[in-house]
């Protein structure tokens, strides 16, 4: 049979084949010793054992020396569309000024809020593919981006058309998210008016214009529980998938609502409850971890992760890139997981594919190797699978595909 690219002598291939993991380790995550993968017209066609590969002609042969191979990775949390600069602000942390404080200075997310409302569409989409590129060519084949430093209807509304060209124009896959991030200033007094405005005029919007998901940063300074049940509710009647901002900065019961309602992602974590973790692990929910933006704003408090593992809740890792966490590389993320939070490198390595995949209901088009997936494949420079996370620090990718194309190859 003809293929468009065959990887051959692969050391060991990490297929996640099984599907989205609750228990992460080296016989639920289908590895594949001394194996090959045939990819034709964007797809995986067939995954084997490399004595098995003679039978495929390709038009061109990578051979991976043995090294490791495994699917792309997938960021699940970026708010990647907005305007200026915010470099002044780490000083600013360091000096022990708190959110607030830079607030009032005039910074924070109202600064980024009045510079994107300002800038072009098409300023905000190149520089936004900029980093997409950065983002790819370190191995993120898959890029969730949110709107939500428009918060007004027609700056939203610029902000869903950006991640309409993003999904046009990127290399990787783009899935979009309204997302309800704070009450904006116009609204400070009528608070529910905006909620009101942001169900009935931006959720349809969304919907019609095909995003994926609608997710409300759920949280102490952010929406109630009551406001965002409005929204999200509004939201799965319009068709839309829901994921959540939750218990970064105190517990108000928004984690809860992943019992009520069908939530793909709770994203942050520091402060969820143990109580809730056994209900969480019988839902569909993965729970994300985001731990250089932990590192960004300088949090003292770290999700529970032994508990997540231990109940099998669905683990998450992605960058949370955003002007106030400048990190767009999931490797460095991963690492961080590692040495942080105390994930395994495998289950660090799950939780930005498989399980990442999972979260953005893409399972099992991405975030895997098998037949009938996208070919989103990444070989590293890694020898044996123990060598994940142990050896970082660095870019250490030899090869980056996605959708079949090859974005660039050492081998
Ligand atoms: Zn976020």
């Amino acid at each position: 049979m003809r293929v468009d690219l065959l990887i051959r002598n692969i050391g060991e291939l990490v297929t996640f084949k099984e599907g989205p993991l609750r228990r992460v380790d080296k016989d639920s995550a289908g590895i594949i010793h001394n194996a090959a993968v045939a990819v034709k017209d964007s797809k995986i066609v067939w995954i084997g054992s490399d004595s098995d590969a003679d039978r495929y002609e390709a038009s061109l042969i990578i051979n991976a020396e043995g090294r490791i191979v495994t699917p792309g990775l997938i960021d699940t949390h970026t708010h990647l569309i907005f305007a200026g600069d915010r470099s002044h602000e780490l000083w600013m942390k360091l000096e022990g000024r708190t959110y607030s404080e830079i607030l009032e200075a005039g910074g924070g997310i109202y600064y980024t809020v009045e510079e994107t409302r300002k800038a072009p569409l098409e300023d905000l989409v190149g520089d936004a593919l900029r980093v997409l590129d950065k983002m790819l060519d370190h191995g993120t084949t898959v890029v969730e981006v949110k709107t939500g430093y428009g918060l007004l209807y027609e700056h939203e509304a610029k902000l869903i058309d950006a991640i309409l060209e993003l999904k046009k124009r990127a290399q990787q896959t783009v899935i979009g998210t309204l997302l309800a991030h704070v009450i904006p200033r116009e609204y400070k007094e009528k608070r529910s008016e905006y909620v009101d405005c942001f169900t009935r005029r931006l959720v349809p919007l969304a919907a019609e214009k095909k995003l994926e998901f609608v997710d409300v940063f759920c949280d102490k300074g952010a929406f109630t529980v009551e406001e965002t049940k409005k929204i999200i509710s509004w939201g799965i009647r319009n068709g839309l998938k829901t994921r959540l901002h939750s218990d970064e900065l105190a517990n108000i019961g928004c984690s809860r609502l992943a019992l009520e309602y069908e939530i793909y992602s709770i994203d942050h974590l520091e402060y969820l409850p143990e109580s809730i973790i056994p209900g969480l692990a019988m839902t569909r929910t993965v729970a994300t971890l985001l731990p250089t933006s932990m590192l960004s704003v300088f949090a003292d408090k770290k999700p529970p992760v032994k508990q997540l593992r231990k109940n099998g809740v669905y683990l998450g890792v992605a960058t949370d890139y955003n002007p106030n966490n400048m990190n767009p590389i999931l490797q460095t993320t991963l690492d961080l997981a590692v040495y942080l939070l105390g994930l395994t490198p495998l289950e660090a390595l799950a939780a930005a594919t498989v399980n990442a995949a999972w979260s953005l209901d893409l399972y099992p088009d991405h975030g895997t190797i098998r037949e009938g997936a996208y070919a989103d494949i990444l070989i590293w420079d890694y020898e044996k699978l123990s060598q994940l996370s142990y050896i970082w620090g660095y870019d250490r990718l030899l090869t980056v595909i996605t959708k079949g194309n090859i974005i660039r190859n050492a081998l």
